[in-house]
Formats: C-alpha cells, sequence, structure tokens
C-alpha cells in the first residue's frame, strides 16, 4: 500500500522506545535535531498494566497489543515488552555493572569498566538507582530478602550478597513526587509487580526519564507505529510505517539523514534481515547479520521454602518487595567461573579500542 501522505522529515528517526532508543531520543533532541520516535506500542500509565488472569487480556502483543511479546525462535525463547518505555515497562529495574575481572581481553578497551564507568553514573543519575531500602509498612527488610542474606551469612560458602541498584522510587507509597525529571512517581508499595508493570507508579521507567526529557527537548513521539521498511532514499533513510491497532490504515512514512534502529535484539535484527533479503533495501548488509545469538544468561528456577515452623504458625510473606532485591556473587570476584566473552566475531588484542 502506498503511504498516506508526503513523507515528514526528521533530522533523527529513532525505531523503538527503550533504552537505547530513549537515551538517543533524549540526547539528539537536547542537542538540538528534530527528533521523532516510532514505537508499535501504546502509552502504558499507573493503573493501566493487565491483572486479568486470562492470557487474552491485555497480557500478549500478538492478542490485541498488549504488554508482552514472547515469540520461540527455535532453540530459543525471547521476552520483550511493548509499549511507550520498552523493556523499562517489564524489566526488573536492577541497574547492574559488570565485575571488571568478567571481560576478558576480547572486551575492547572502550567497552570495559574504565571507559564505561562515567556513563554508568550518568545513567545512575537519570535512572535514579538506589537500593532497596526496608519496607515502609514494616519498618523492615522484605521478608525474602532477609531470608537470604541469613542463609548466606550462616552457610560456609565465604560469598557475599549485595542488594543491587534499583531503578525504583522509595519512600513514601502514598504520596506523589516529581523525580528529577519533574515526573511524578510514589514510593514502591513492595508489592513484587515490577515485571508485570507497576500500577503503583513507582518504577522509573523510560517514560517518566529519558523519554521525559526528549519530548521536553522537542523530540516527537508517535506510538501505535510499526516499522515495517527501512530504505535508503536521498542519501538518507526512508522509514514506513503500518498502525498496529489499524492494519487498513495507509502506511506513514518519515525520512531523515540519520536513523537509531533501537527495537530490540529480535527486532531489529529482523528488520535489517527484512531490508537486506526481502525488500533489497538496504543489500549492503553483512551477511553475518543475525549469527551468534545468545542467551543473556537467564536462568529461572523455583524454590521450595522449608521452615520447620509448626504448621500453625503463619509463614511470612515471601511475595513483598520489589522483584528483585537481593545478589549471591556466586564466585565472581575472582571470576573464575562465569566469565562474559564477547560473540563469536573479531578478537580484539588487548589494549585496543
Ligand atoms: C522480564 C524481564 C526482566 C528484565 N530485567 C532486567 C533487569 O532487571 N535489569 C536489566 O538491566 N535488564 C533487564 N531486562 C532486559 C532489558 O529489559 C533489555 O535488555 C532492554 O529492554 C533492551 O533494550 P532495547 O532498547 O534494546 O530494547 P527494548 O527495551 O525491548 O525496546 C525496544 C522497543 O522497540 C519497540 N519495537 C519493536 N519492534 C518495533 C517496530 N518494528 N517498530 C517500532 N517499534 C518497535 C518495542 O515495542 C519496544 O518498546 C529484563 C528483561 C525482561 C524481559
Amino acid at each position: 500500500m502506498a503511504p498516506a501522505t508526503d513523507p515528514q522529515q526528521a533530522d533523527v528517526i529513532v525505531v523503538g522506545s527503550g533504552f537505547g532508543g530513549a537515551v538517543a531520543a533524549a540526547r539528539f533532541a537536547q542537542a538540538g535535531f528534530s527528533v521523532v520516535v516510532l514505537e508499535r506500542g501504546r502509552r502504558w500509565e499507573p493503573g493501566d498494566f493487565p491483572r486479568r488472569p486470562s492470557l487474552d487480556d491485555g497480557w500478549l502483543w500478538q492478542v490485541d497489543h498488549g504488554l508482552y511479546d514472547i515469540r520461540w525462535l527455535g532453540g530459543m525463547a525471547s521476552a520483550q515488552a511493548a509499549g511507550w518505555g520498552g523493556g523499562s515497562l517489564a524489566y526488573a529495574n536492577v541497574f547492574a555493572r559488570p565485575f571488571d575481572q568478567m571481560l576478558d581481553d576480547r572486551w575492547p578497551l572502550h567497552m570495559r569498566r574504565g571507559a564505561l564507568d562515567p556513563y554508568y553514573d550518568l545513567a545512575a543519575h537519570m535512572l535514579e538507582v538506589t537500593p532497596t531500602t526496608d519496607d515502609p509498612r514494616t519498618g523492615g527488610p522484605a521478608p525474602r530478602t532477609a531470608l537470604i542474606e541469613d542463609f548466606m551469612a550462616r552457610s560456609n560458602i565465604p560469598e557475599a550478597t549485595a542488594r543491587p541498584n534499583l531503578a525504583v522510587t522509595f519512600g513514601d507509597p502514598d504520596q506523589w513526587r516529581p523525580n528529577v525529571h519533574g515526573v511524578p512517581r510514589r514510593g514502591c508499595a513492595f508489592v513484587g509487580e515490577c515485571v508485570l508493570g507497576c500500577n503503583h507508579g513507582a518504577k522509573n521507567t523510560l517514560d517518566t526519564n529519558y523519554l521525559a526529557v526528549a519530548e521536553a527537548a522537542g523530540a516527537q513521539a508517535v506510538t501505535d507505529a510499526q516499522v515495517d521498511r527501512v530504505e535508503r532514499r536521498d542519501g538518507g533513510y526512508a522509514v514506513i510505517a503500518s498502525t498496529p491497532t489499524d492494519p487498513q490504515a495507509a502506511p506513514r512514512e518519515w525520512v531523515a539523514p540519520r536513523v537509531v534502529l533501537a527495537a530490540g535484539t529480535v527486532a531489529t535484527t529482523e528488520m535489517l534481515l527484512r531490508a537486506r533479503d526481502v525488500h533489497r533495501t538496504l543489500p549492503g548488509l553483512s551477511r553475518r547479520l543475525g549469527e551468534g545469538f545468545s542467551g543473556n544468561g537467564d536462568f529461572l528456577t523455583m524454590a521450595e521454602l522449608r521452615t520447620g515452623r509448626k504448621a500453625a504458625a503463619p509463614p511470612e510473606d515471601l511475595r513483598t518487595g520489589p522483584t528483585i532485591t537481593t545478589n549471591v556473587g556466586h564466585g565472581l570476584p575472582r571470576g573464575q567461573r562465569v566469565r562474559l566473552v564477547p560473540g563469536p566475531g573479531r578478537r580484539h588484542p588487548a589494549g585496543a579500542a
């Protein structure tokens, strides 16, 4: 279908409003570029996130454009949030820096801690990260946090627990206060629903920081715009998007000298593979595109708690707190058991940037 109207012009088109897209949009807009951000999903406000038991009721992107886009990719599954704020809407808020000893000498210097720390500091400021606090309603740590800390303290394994930095607002759960970017947030209510989307308004999702900064600096947000095609045009790029909630609507088109593809690992790769092999609009892309994927090391498991208490004793509620409140640094400081290695591409000699 031909685009409905003449293409809109911008200096920069950003595709996707997750972490990559939000940071790019904010910094380009602050630098004075005209920026358009195209996001396939909707805006989600506190109270909008699905809670009904049916999976068909607001949960899945594949059913009425809900929150989660779950895909089975042969031997791997991919979970991604869809909406203004991307993965931040559904992630577990953990702001972790890799142990430097885990980045072996194949990592280029500009991707190691020494070079990256100032940027981690900046992102920590923007996202307002802080370790989890005690639950304001009980005055103590969440029972789950205390349990793991106590367990490790009494074990004979010389490993440490740490409370990770979280992009969550703590404090009075009943009071809205502006964050450093002027967006109202409430203190965490310790309901353990971070990865379901925070209906309380305590998560420091990207719509409340980087994207708010981008929009304040003039970036134009276009939600419900799914980019289907990217092509070269007049020395720059044309980007063509459909409307997920109205498949019959005519495609819309934007042109710009710069395009930032930040639709997430799977969707961005898919977009580029289509441009290379289906639409043949970017034929020069590498033949290696789409190779070398690996999961990010997540391993989810269930734990059964046996406290030895008498049946009459009320069990502590292990569901409270933010989703993740404790880390166990199992062998990590020595870097012997787990190594982060770059993908199977070119080796970078030690010291090369
Ligand atoms: C349950 C869960 C918990 C997690 N917890 C953590 C954590 O605690 N800490 C941590 O660091 N990381 C965590 N992650 C990982 C983190 O969320 C991702 O690494 C991060 O979101 C990736 O950012 P991104 O910008 O690449 O893509 P995303 O954040 O996924 O953003 C991509 C955006 O592009 C949009 N999009 C996709 N296709 C198109 C298209 N064709 N046109 C227009 N828009 C499109 C999507 O809707 C989405 O909004 C978690 C992830 C999950 C799923």
